[in-house]
């Protein structure tokens, strides 16, 4: 088995056509260069980047809704940039790596929430019981099983999350991307969604990569990759990563309130140890220093 469930090589992407749709050749967009990356089997991956940095456009490339311009994609040890890649071969992928967006509305098609999870292995020609047993599990993985018979429409942003990460959960993926899946639901919303993610890689083994602007979800992943302006710009655990402040701060980011807060302390002369990279890691190194303190 391959070790790497994603891998490219020197990846690169632009576009010809500008976002309107006229196309000429000095407004070439290259929207990655060079990316080098490998992405383990099971691994619980971040992707930050800021705006127009070129996390979508990462995305696509691994899901074939985009080709690469140069350089090499390997899923699962195949090349899906080979010449011979035929239609088949594209569905098998797209299968393999499943594609959570940003707007539950768009990916939504049904009327009814099972028939809307059901579509995805409908399409795969599986028998009748299979499609059920699909439907069941992957609205129960979710906790909206109790939702079978709703309208989706009629559901808040995160339970539609929820319903198109069980569709996609009802094709088997091995991969899951959520490209900036949280961005548009509400502090329960998103929790709801990174509680899932979390139980789908520990639970489920499958591979997350989880596209996002805040830095708090990020720092929950095992691994943060940084793209800056199309390039890999930085690649660790959050720990690592996020220890880079002014590196951070110079490609429009921040690291996560916590750890700012903690540095800024430690920038003001207090002596805090400790991790502070999520609220709680805060909480308890702000905990330690204040009880330290009070004893000298
Ligand atoms: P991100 O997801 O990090 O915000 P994108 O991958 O969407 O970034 O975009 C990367 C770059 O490519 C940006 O400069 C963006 O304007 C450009 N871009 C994205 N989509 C298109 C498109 N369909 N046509 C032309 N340029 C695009
Ligand atoms: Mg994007």
């Amino acid at each position: 088995m391959n070790d790497y469930i994603i891998k490219c090589e020197n990846l690169g992407f632009t576009y010809s056509e500008n976002i309107e749709g006229e196309t000429s050749a000095a407004e070439e967009i290259p929207a990655l260069k060079n990316i080098t990356l490998g992405i383990k089997r099971g691994e619980y991956l971040a992707v930050l980047g800021h705006n127009g940095s070129g996390k979508s456009t990462l995305a696509k490339l691994l899901n074939m809704i985009l080709t690469p311009t140069v350089g090499k994609i390997y899923i699962d040890g195949v090349d899906i940039t080979a010449e011979d890649f035929t239609e088949d071969d594209v569905f098998a992928i797209r299968r393999k790596i499943g594609m959570v967006f940003q707007n539950p509305d768009n990916q939504l098609v049904a009327t009814v929430v099972e028939e809307d999870v059901a579509f995805g292995p409908e399409n795969l020609g599986l028998p009748r019981e299979e499609i059920r047993r699909r439907v069941n599990s992957s609205l129960a993985l979710v906790g909206m099983q109790n939702y079978m018979r709703h309208a989706p429409h009629k559901l808040s942003g995160g339970q539609k999350q929820r319903v198109a990460i069980a569709g996609i959960i009802a094709m088997k993926p091995e991969v899951i991307i959520f490209d900036e899946s949280t961005a548009m639901l509400d502090p329960l919303g998103r929790r709801e969604v990174i509680e899932i993610m979390e139980r789908l890689n520990r639970e489920e083994g499958i591979t997350v990569i989880n596209i996002t602007h805040y830095m708090e979800e990020a720092a929950r992943a095992d691994r943060v990759v940084v793209i800056n302006d199309g390039e890999l710009a930085l690649d660790g655990t959050p720990k690592k990563v996020f220890s880079k402040v002014a590196r951070l701060h110079s490609m429009g980011l921040e690291a996560p309130q916590g750890n700012e807060l903690v540095l800024l302390l430690r920038d003001a002369g207090c002596r805090i140890d400790g991790d502070s990279l999520t609220e709680e890691e805060c909480v308890e190194t702000l905990y330690n220093f204040i009880s330290k303190e009070k004893t000298i």
